[in-house]
């Protein structure tokens, strides 16, 4: 899971979602979760639903289309984080509108939200700032720092994809210095190829892991001494894990 920085909606978006919410507020207590359900049911083809798409689609950078609680798999819908169940008023809530796959939201998630046995929030890539919580490592493990970052694994069932993490930090450990290399060898096109595919891969929190890893001390056990010379050579390097943030 990954930073991504909120965008504006158009003033005409938001005018609507407020009046939505406040038709849901209107509603008797007891009553607000069925008429939210309806209005978002009855919204989904409008120009301010797919406005949201579009929107939550840019700000999630190189990742485009996918979710972004695991950063791996295409995104079915959006997400309402905390689930329409527990907070109606939150249906049209902009801030609360994330893109999720069906296995992170459907299988894993569903109307859980806080930790049932002591009220721990899980992250919000939206509002939370990720790596203060998370960390991804070589074997494609990730370790929480904090309770919340351990409620988040468990709730979006983040321990799988084990492998493709690790998959993906043995190719970006290769992939650098290849692009460090064809930069010298003055093979522009292919150091322009070798840098989209690095930018364009997903878990682009791993990239973020990895450059920090190949500048720390532990480099060598690592195996990063390779990259870590290519961050030398090529500083732009590191601007690429600003595409999240
Ligand atoms: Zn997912």
């Amino acid at each position: 899971m990954r930073y991504i920085p909120s965008r504006s909606l158009s003033q005409r978006a938001l005018t609507y979602l407020a009046r939505w919410t406040d038709e849901i507020r209107a509603a008797a207590p007891g009553d607000q979760k069925t008429v939210g359900d309806a209005r978002w049911k009855a919204s989904k083809q409008l120009k301010t639903l797919k406005e949201i798409k579009r929107v939550l689609e840019r700000m999630n950078g190189p990742l485009g289309t996918h979710c972004m609680y695991c950063e791996y798999n295409e995104a079915a819908h959006i997400d309402h984080f905390e689930p329409r169940a527990s907070d109606p008023l939150k249906t049209f809530d902009w801030d609360n509108l994330h893109l999720a796959c069906d296995l992170c939201d459907s299988n894993h998630k569903r109307d859980r939200f806080l930790r049932p046995e002591d009220g721990v929030r899980p992250l919000s890539p939206r509002q939370d700032y990720p790596p203060l919580h998370l960390r991804m490592l070589p074997s494609g493990a990730i370790d929480a720092l904090s309770d919340r970052g351990d409620w988040s694994v468990d709730l979006f069932g983040l321990k799988r994809l084990r492998g493709y993490r690790e998959d993906q930090w043995t190719t970006l450990r290769v992939l650098i210095p290849a692009y460090a290399d064809a930069v010298v060898r003055g093979e522009h096109q292919e150091a322009k190829k070798l840098a989209q595919t690095v930018r364009r891969g997903r878990f682009l929190s791993i990239l973020r892991e990895l450059l920090a890893a190949a500048q720390g001390p532990k480099y060598e056990v690592l195996q990063l001494r390779q990259v870590r010379r290519a961050i030398e050579a090529r500083p732009e390097i590191l601007r690429w894990r600003d595409a999240e943030d």
